[in-house]
C-alpha cells in the first residue's frame, strides 16, 4: 500500500475546485493510504500577505471542513503543519540540491509574485522547497493534487532525485502525482479559461464548498457558456464553459461524462445543463454543509485532532530527517550510513 500525502492552504473558504480535484481524492485515499497523511499547511499560507489571528481561524475552518468532507482520525493523520518543524527543518536542507532559477520559473510564483503590491516575499520563491520537504519527509509515494500542481511536483521529483545521486544513497523517495481522470482542473464559471481558485478568481465564479443551496444554484446557473447556435452540450477544447459544466455534473453525480453528456440527450439548451449540474453540486455537497456547523463548534476537539495526528507525523518525519542529516554530513559519524 502507498504512503499518501497531500497538504491544503488554510487560505479563504475551500471551493468546488479544491473539493473535486483534491479533497474527494484525499477521502478516498483513506482506503489505499498506509498511511494517508493530510496537512493544513499554514507555513505556506504566510506567503503572502495574511492576518495572524485569521489564520488561526482559518485552521479550524479548514480542519472542521476535511472532517465534514468525511476525512477520519482513526483512519489517516490530520494535522497542522507548524506543529511539525521537521517540514521546515528539511527545506533547508533541500535547499541545498534546489536552483534558483528553476523556482524563479515557477508559474504559481510568477503569477503570485505578480500580484503582490508590497512585498514579494522571498517564501513566496520558496514555496516549492517547503512543498517538497512536506512530501520527501513521509517518504510517500503518492500525492493527491489538482492539475495545477503538475509543476511543483516535477520539481520536487527533480530534488528528491537529486539528493539521492549528490549523496549517494536512496534515502528520499520519488512520488508519484495522482490526479482525478476527470475534474482534475475545474474552471472559474465567469472565466472558463481560468482555474476556479482561492486567490485571482472571481467571486461569482466561484463555487464554495459551503456555500448555501440558493447560491450555488444561483452562481451554477450564470456560468459563462458560449453562443453556440443551436447549442451542442459536448466536451470540446472550443467549450471550455460547457465542458466544466459536464465534468462538474459527473463527477457529482459519479458517473462518466460521456453518461452525463447522454443523459441530456433530450436537452432543450444549456439552461437544462446548468440545472442538472446545480442540482448534483447541491446534493453532493449537502452532507458536508449538515456536518460542519457541530464540527466547526468544538475546537478544542479539532485541536485534539489536529495533537494527535502531529504527534504520529513527527515520529514518522524523524528516521527520515536522521537518515537526511547523516548522509549530508551532519552530526557525529553514522555507526552502519543508510541506503
Ligand atoms: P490559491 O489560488 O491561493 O493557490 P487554491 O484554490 O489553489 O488557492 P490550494 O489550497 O492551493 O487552493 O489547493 C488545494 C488543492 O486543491 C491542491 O491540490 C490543488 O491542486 C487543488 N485545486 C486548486 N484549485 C483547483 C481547481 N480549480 N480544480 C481542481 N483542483 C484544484
Ligand atoms: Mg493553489
Amino acid at each position: 500500500m502507498p504512503a499518501i500525502f497531500s497538504g491544503i492552504q488554510p487560505t479563504g473558504t475551500k471551493h468546488l475546485g479544491n473539493y473535486i480535484g483534491a479533497i474527494r481524492q484525499y477521502v478516498e485515499g483513506q482506503d489505499r493510504g498506509d498511511p494517508a497523511i493530510y496537512c493544513i499547511v499554514d507555513s505556506h499560507a504566510i506567503t503572502v500577505a495574511y492576518d495572524p489571528a485569521e489564520l488561526r481561524r482559518s485552521v479550524h475552518d479548514l480542519a472542521a471542513l476535511l472532517l465534514a468532507c468525511g476525512l477520519e482520525p482513526d483512519r489517516c493523520i490530520l494535522f497542522r503543519q507548524s506543529d511539525v518543524p521537521a517540514h521546515t527543518e528539511l527545506t533547508w536542507l533541500l535547499s541545498s540540491v534546489t536552483a534558483v532559477g528553476e523556482l524563479n520559473r515557477m508559474h504559481q510564483f510568477r503569477d503570485k509574485s505578480a500580484a503582490q503590491r508590497e512585498l514579494v516575499s522571498a517564501g513566496l520563491l520558496f514555496y516549492p522547497v517547503l512543498m517538497a520537504a512536506d512530501v520527501l519527509v513521509y517518504r510517500a509515494h503518492e500525492v493527491p493534487v489538482g492539475e495545477d500542481q503538475r509543476e511543483h511536483l516535477e520539481l520536487m521529483r527533480d530534488v528528491a532525485r537529486r539528493f539521492n545521486s549528490r549523496f549517494g544513497a536512496e534515502v528520499l523517495v520519488v512520488p508519484g502525482q495522482r490526479t482525478p481522470e476527470v475534474g482534475a482542473r475545474i474552471m472559474d464559471l465567469q472565466a472558463p479559461d481560468r482555474k476556479m481558485s482561492t486567490t485571482g478568481g472571481t467571486a461569482e465564479g466561484t463555487v464554495l464548498v459551503l456555500d448555501d443551496p440558493a447560491v450555488i444554484e444561483k452562481k451554477i446557473k450564470r456560468a459563462v457558456t458560449d453562443t453556440d447556435d443551436p447549442p451542442r452540450i459536448e466536451r470540446s477544447p472550443g467549450k471550455p464553459g460547457v465542458s466544466n459544466l459536464i465534468e462538474i455534473l459527473a463527477v457529482a453525480r459519479g458517473t462518466t461524462p460521456e453518461e452525463a453528456v447522454a443523459s441530456l440527450a433530450g436537452a432543450r439548451g444549456y439552461g437544462d445543463l446548468k440545472a442538472a449540474t446545480a442540482a448534483a453540486v447541491i446534493e453532493m455537497l449537502a452532507p458536508v454543509r449538515e456536518r460542519y456547523t457541530a464540527l466547526r463548534a468544538d475546537e478544542a476537539g479539532l485541536e485534539r485532532v489536529m495533537a494527535e495526528g502531529a504527534e504520529k507525523a513527527r515520529a514518522l518525519a524523524a528516521p527520515t530527517l536522521a537518515d537526511v542529516r547523516a548522509v549530508m554530513g551532519f552530526g557525529p559519524a553514522h555507526p552502519a550510513p543508510p541506503g
